[in-house]
């Protein structure tokens, strides 16, 4: 068995820390085929844990990469002249070609073989050469990202799904190194917003997003790139001061979500971006690439079949990658209606920038940075729809806050579903399909699909582009989530109970 071979096409996170765990654990001979070294993107993020991770697994290439990052706590908001800054996340930033290169380096010093991509190498091997291959133990695993070459030669048996994010993106960099977080402007077109990253003492990493149709105004499409850049120069021209943008990705593109329906197929497999993809503002491709890896070496180790190891190892990925790319998606949604988001005040903005995500919640956030959640309570309180005379003093949650609904004043936003505020819900206009209300409030089902940002979408919709204020009907619900919702001003309370709240015919 130690002589089985492992192929491993794609020199991205994912490729090195395989060869690097596969020599590590004493595994035979192994090749990695490089690809032209394209040094692509500028500066990525990476959660601390991940950090951990990589140093507690291997402390030589650990170390080097927490050398190489930078690390910050706090994330500034800022939009069209106010800013604000919240707390209570340790995130590091790190220059991708200086990731590349410490797990190139650990690799070529564990004895790793390099050899140059070669362009039919993907396709040459399909599965039935495979499987009628003499070292009947080798292993073949695509590892080469987003665009797999290896994927799309066996399309047929890893049956991927590829969707398209309703936003477009520019992943660029400044010559500056900024204070971590978002820049969010209004232009003529609608919002643009800018994810912002310091990834070196001079440099910083900014993904810049907006719908297709803002991207169009800014330039007309088929714009040299140099006019581009400089139109966005212009547009955050208050937060880069001197330094300039430059395109790393160009043109403007939708974000990919990569899912393949199988992992494995005979003796090829499927690991990082090759496999899945996340949206990029959830940081994440990074660490689940490596993860992957880590799985997938530990089952070869463990597993004489390769196939029987192919299996344990996706039986134990694809339940986390697929949680991952739930939150991924909750993530993009938001930011694809960020138009949306930015007439809030500038803290429950940020606030609702923040628990996009379903880890963050009030109370999470509460916990690590309470003047900032105290500073989103007083924006609630000074919503027309909270009489703010009334809002008892110390009361730290939102769902205790006082609600006007037409000429009465509720003391609080949770409901039964017999309550008179769910009873007296009657059908007095229809606002659109399928979502009856009253003139003073509307009762809007809970959506039946995705996480936090998804399933309230109607009802924020509602709320934040109609005006109106809006109860949320669910079967049930924890008191951190109702905080939650109301808070990021995504709803203003909740009817709770299986019938609470239906429209009444
Ligand atoms: C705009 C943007 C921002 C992002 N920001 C972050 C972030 O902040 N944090 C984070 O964790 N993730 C981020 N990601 C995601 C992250 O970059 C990927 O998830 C991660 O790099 C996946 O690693 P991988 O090794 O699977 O694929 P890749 O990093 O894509 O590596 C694949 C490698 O294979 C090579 N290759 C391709 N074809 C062949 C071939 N035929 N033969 C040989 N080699 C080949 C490529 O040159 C490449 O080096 C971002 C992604 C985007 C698009």
């Amino acid at each position: 068995m130690t002589d089985r071979r492992y192929t491993i096409v794609g020199d991205g996170p994912a490729g090195l820390y395989l060869a690097i765990e596969l020599m590590r654990a004493g595994r035979g001979r192994q090749v990695v085929v490089s690809a032209a070294r394209s040094a692509l993107g500028t500066g990525i993020v990476l959660d601390a844990d991940f950090v951990d991770l990589l140093e507690h697994r291997d402390p030589v290439s650990g170390r080097r990469i927490r050398q190489a990052c930078r690390v910050w706590s706090s994330v500034r908001i800022a939009a069209g002249g106010w800013e604000t800054v919240t707390g209570g996340h340790l995130i590091h930033g790190v220059s991708r070609a200086a990731l590349i290169g410490i797990l190139r380096d650990r690799a070529a010093e564990l004895g790793v073989r390099f050899v140059p991509a070669q362009d039919d190498l993907a396709s040459s091997r399909d599965a039935d050469d495979a499987d009628d291959a003499d070292d009947a133990g080798d292993v073949f695993v695509g590892a080469d990202g987003a665009g797999s070459a290896v994927r799309a030669a066996m399309a047929a048996e890893f049956k991927p799904e590829i969707s398209e994010s309703g936003s477009v993106y520019l992943w660029m960099r400044a010559g500056a190194s900024f204070a971590p977080g978002f820049w969010v402007a209004e232009i003529d077109g609608g919002t643009i917003v800018a994810h912002v990253y310091p990834y070196a003492a001079d440099q910083s990493a900014l993904v810049v997003e907006c719908l297709p149709a803002v991207a169009r105004t800014i330039a007309a499409p088929g714009s040299d790139r140099r006019i581009v850049e400089r139109k966005l120069t212009q547009i955050f021209a208050d937060q880069l001061g001197a330094a300039v943008l430059a395109a790393v990705t160009f043109p403007w593109r939708p974000f990919r979500t990569v899912r393949a329906g199988r992992w494995h197929h005979g003796r090829h497999v499927l690991i990082g971006d090759a496999a899945h993809t996340t949206h990029y503002s959830v940081g994440s491709g990074t660490r689940l690439a490596v993860e992957d890896a880590i799985a997938l070496a530990e089952a070869l180790t463990a597993n004489p079949d390769p196939e029987a190891a192919f299996a344990v190892y996706a039986a134990l990925r694809r339940p986390v990658v697929l949680a991952l790319q739930d939150d991924a998606d909750s993530s993009r949604i938001w930011f694809e209606d960020i138009g949306r988001h930015v007439r809030l005040p500038a803290d429950q903005f940020a606030f609702a920038l923040r628990c996009r995500r379903e880890v963050n919640t009030f109370g999470w956030l509460a916990r690590r940075d309470p003047a900032f959640t105290g500073r989103v309570l007083r924006a609630l309180a000074a919503d027309r729809r909270c009489p703010a005379e009334e809002v008892p003093a110390g009361i730290a949650v939102p769902r205790l806050m006082p609600l006007r609904l037409g000429d009465r004043v509720v003391g609080g936003r949770i409901f039964g579903a017999d309550s008179q505020i769910a009873v007296q819900a009657p059908r007095t206009y229809q606002i659109s399909d399928g979502i009856r209300g009253h003139p003073d409030y509307v009762v809007v089902p809970v959506g039946d699909r995705g996480q936090r940002v998804e399933r309230s979408r109607a009802a924020e919709r509602l709320r934040n582009e109609h005006g109106l204020t809006v109860l949320l009907r669910v079967p049930e619900i924890s008191d951190d989530e109702a905080d939650t919702l109301i808070a990021a001003g995504r709803i203003d309370g909740c009817v709770v109970g299986p019938k609470g709240g239906e429209a009444i015919e």
